[in-house]
């Protein structure tokens, strides 16, 4: 099942239309039994319109065929398929119109079904693009997750430069549906980014998403950061970046108030030698200006 979804995922990401019937899941496709009703439950594939053609397994000499769909009176007047293969062992085949169903992987279910196993949010950030689909705290690193589809299509750097919410968020993290954009998109420094079809799987009957690959890149990339460390000043420049209005006297005060609390880690030095920690200041930053966004949908 995990490598099926694999697939599913794989196609989403891909700007082609992708469709499967019931004989194109199990006949040909080798699907696991009851995948497709899981999937469907799941929101991941839907249902889209009646396909003309019909896999005719049941022939001697097996093809793709397009049956005429008529109501039949020996079959309670339901309509049903015919097609005459010409085949003298076969006689006229008879369809059920179940036949002509087919399905198709839904990029809205599957954000839903992502956004759902990380327990996050479901915001859309660039239209059928970009989504914010939650948050990890974990092992001391905290992440905003984005989702995003179409890594390698010709406009992803376009898609990116759209994504006003992902480019403000203080510590992002991204999910590719499959493809990794390409590194150069990036104008201000690659955030941690992992293909999601690589840490997807699906665990006692519910969709389980991996983040501890991630999260060995965060701890690689603090490691590598280790003189990322600000000054009062830098990050109150930072916080003025998030809150608008806030002057520099302000915002120093609320710093080093923060600071003081231990609201995120110091090298405990006071005034011109206090340095602050960049990872765990950009975790208050962003409790300070969603907080800031709720008082302001508050008034
Ligand atoms: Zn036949």
């Amino acid at each position: 099942m995990t490598p099926l979804l694999r697939r599913l995922l794989q196609a989403a990401d891909r700007d082609t239309d992708i469709c499967w019937g019931i004989d194109e899941m199990y006949t040909l496709g080798n699907w696991p039994a009851g995948s497709h009703e899981w999937l469907v439950k799941m929101g991941i594939l839907k249902e889209i319109q009646p396909s003309g053609l019909v896999w005719l397994w049941e022939c001697v000499d097996p093809d793709w065929v397009e049956p005429t769909w008529l109501p039949d009176a020996r079959h309670d007047g339901r309509i049903m398929g015919f097609y005459a293969c010409g085949n003298e062992w076969c006689g006229v085949h008879v369809l059920e119109h179940d036949r002509r169903r087919q399905w198709a992987p839904s990029i809205d279910g599957i954000v839903s079904a992502v956004a759902k196993a990380l327990g996050g949010a479901n915001k859309e950030v660039v239209p059928q693009r970009v989504w914010l689909v939650g948050t990890m705290n974990r092992d001391g690193a905290y992440r905003e997750l984005f989702l995003l589809r179409g890594g390698g299509w010709p406009d992803a750097a376009t898609m990116i430069h759209c994504a006003d919410r992902l480019l403000r968020s203080p510590a992002p993290a991204v999910l590719a549906l499959d493809e990794l954009p390409p590194p150069h998109i990036w104008t201000s420094g690659k955030p941690p980014l992992i293909a999601l079809s690589e840490i997807t799987g699906i665990q006692d009957g519910v969709l389980h998403i991996d983040l501890q690959p991630l999260i060995a890149q965060l701890t690689a990339r603090c490691a590598w950061d280790a003189d990322g460390w600000l000054s009062v000043t830098e990050a109150a420049e930072l916080l003025m970046h998030d809150l608008p209005g806030l002057e520099l006297k302000t915002a120093r005060a609320r710093i080093s108030a923060a600071a003081n609390r231990g609201a995120f880690k110091t090298n405990h030095l006071k005034r011109e030698q206090r340095r602050i920690e960049a990872l765990s200041f950009n975790s208050w930053r962003l409790v300070q200006r969603d907080r800031d966004l709720d008082a302001e949908e508050d008034e």
